[in-house]
């Protein structure tokens, strides 16, 4: 693999997680997405490579890798299958990330085991029914009472919720009401078990059928005081910087997915022949598979500049925006182009490239729509 930004680590483990992609995945994606199953069995072995707690500190059980460690794993299962880069991603990036940036010692001790070496899976819990992009309208709340949060509310469209594995949530819930029609946001971890917490899986999706995204229900579930993540009323904070950190595997799974369409769009072209020609020697596809190239070289930069930025300490924010919008869009472009390329043949169940073209749309949705990142992006740019 020729990859100058990548270091001796960073190639190995790239390897590693395409030989396990390749052998353990690739078998069985089609199957997964034909019957909407998440598969347990996968997750484990994840788990067990490491690939679930990547980029958490060895002190806390994590493998302690950098940030471009953990977006280079998830670039190469989006390049096989985007429904277990999904579970990975959102484990890490939303599920861990916000325990361990905000988490009192207490709560690091008393989560992050269980979502390390306990293999159970913790869910972000931001959007309802009433609160897409407009997050702050979230109406889900949570009452002090005798020491204890009561907390009544739904999410939905929630990854890692629903499934066996799922042990919790972080969830964004209104505290109180200060006045002039705002809210009081604040951030709560709700285990699973906790009488009243239940949920529901959608099952008939377009996309990312293998990976699990459910309903979640909060009736009157009680949780501790030490619960509250963070401080009360720095809800939207924690809850948005964790988002610039999972726009990061948003663009990795965009820049997998465009990876793997080319190298299948390559491989076709190559061996297709029509008017006696193998069909990538008609100028038309040749350009287009030189526009697909070079898209991805673009959009590797700049996710990778991003990362790198991260594991400088360094803000990285508008970078992390920028690399999310620009592989969601250009995976979009590329899983098209690569269709056309397939002919008829694209559009059939049994090649792989449909899938890819329908797991490539929730990527310009989740964490940020195309348009809301624009106006992110703006508004780092200093446009009010
Ligand atoms: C498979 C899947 C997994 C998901 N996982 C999670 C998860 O784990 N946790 C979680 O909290 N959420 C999750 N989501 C939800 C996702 O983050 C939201 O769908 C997304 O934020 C957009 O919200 P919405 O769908 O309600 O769209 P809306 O906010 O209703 O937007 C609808 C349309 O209006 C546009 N729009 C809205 N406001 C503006 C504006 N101000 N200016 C211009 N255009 C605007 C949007 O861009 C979009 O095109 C998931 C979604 C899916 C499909």
């Amino acid at each position: 693999m020729n990859e100058p930004l990548l270091n001796e680590k960073h190639l190995q483990l790239k390897a590693q997680v395409r030989e396990f992609a390749e052998n353990e995945i690739r078998p069985l994606a089609a199957e997964l997405d034909e019957h909407s199953m998440f598969s347990t069995e996968l997750t484990r072995k994840m788990f067990e490579m490491g690939l679930l707690r990547i980029n958490l500190p060895e002190e806390y059980g994590g493998m302690g890798m950098d940030t471009l460690s953990y977006i280079v794993a998830v670039e190469e299962l989006a390049r096989v299958d985007g429904s277990q880069a999904a579970t990975v991603a959102a484990h890490n990036s939303l599920g861990i990330a916000p325990i361990y940036n905000y988490g009192t010692e207490e709560q690091k001790r008393k989560f992050l085991p269980m979502l390390t070496t306990g293999q159970k899976l913790w869910a972000f819990g931001l959007t309802e029914p009433n609160a897409g992009s407009d997050s702050n309208n979230t109406e889900t709340t949570a009452e002090l009472e005798n020491g204890q949060w009561v907390i009544n509310g739904q999410k939905i469209y929630i990854t890692n919720v629903s499934s066996p594995m799922s042990g919790g949530i972080t969830v964004q819930v209104v505290t109180g009401n200060p006045g002039g029609g705002r809210k009081e946001l604040s951030v709560i971890l709700v285990e699973r078990d906790t009488p009243g917490y239940s949920v529901e899986t959608i099952m008939s999706k377009m996309m990312w059928r293998a990976a699990d995204t459910g309903k979640l229900f909060l009736d009157h579930v009680k949780v501790p005081q030490e619960n509250l993540l963070g401080e009360k009323g720095q809800g939207a904070k924690i809850m948005l910087a964790t988002l610039d950190g999972g726009r990061l595997s948003i663009a990795a799974m965009g820049l997998g997915l465009a990876q793997g369409a080319f190298e299948m769009a390559m491989e076709y072209a190559s061996k297709r022949i029509q008017f006696g020609k193998p069909i990538r020697s008609f100028q038309i596809n040749s350009f287009k598979l030189a526009d697909m190239a070079t898209k991805i070289e673009l959009a590797r930069n700049l996710l990778y500049k991003a990362c790198w930025l991260k594991d400088q300490n360094l803000p990285f924010g508008k970078e992390a925006a920028m690399a999310k919008l620009y592989t969601s869009e250009i995976s979009g472009e590329v899983a098209n182009d690569a269709l056309q390329i397939y002919g008829a043949h694209g559009l059939m169940k049994e090649n792989p490239i449909e899938r890819f073209y329908r797991d490539q749309r929730i990527l310009e949705i989740g964490e940020g729509t195309s348009e809301i990142l624009r106006l992110v992006i703006a508004r780092k740019l200093g446009i009010r």
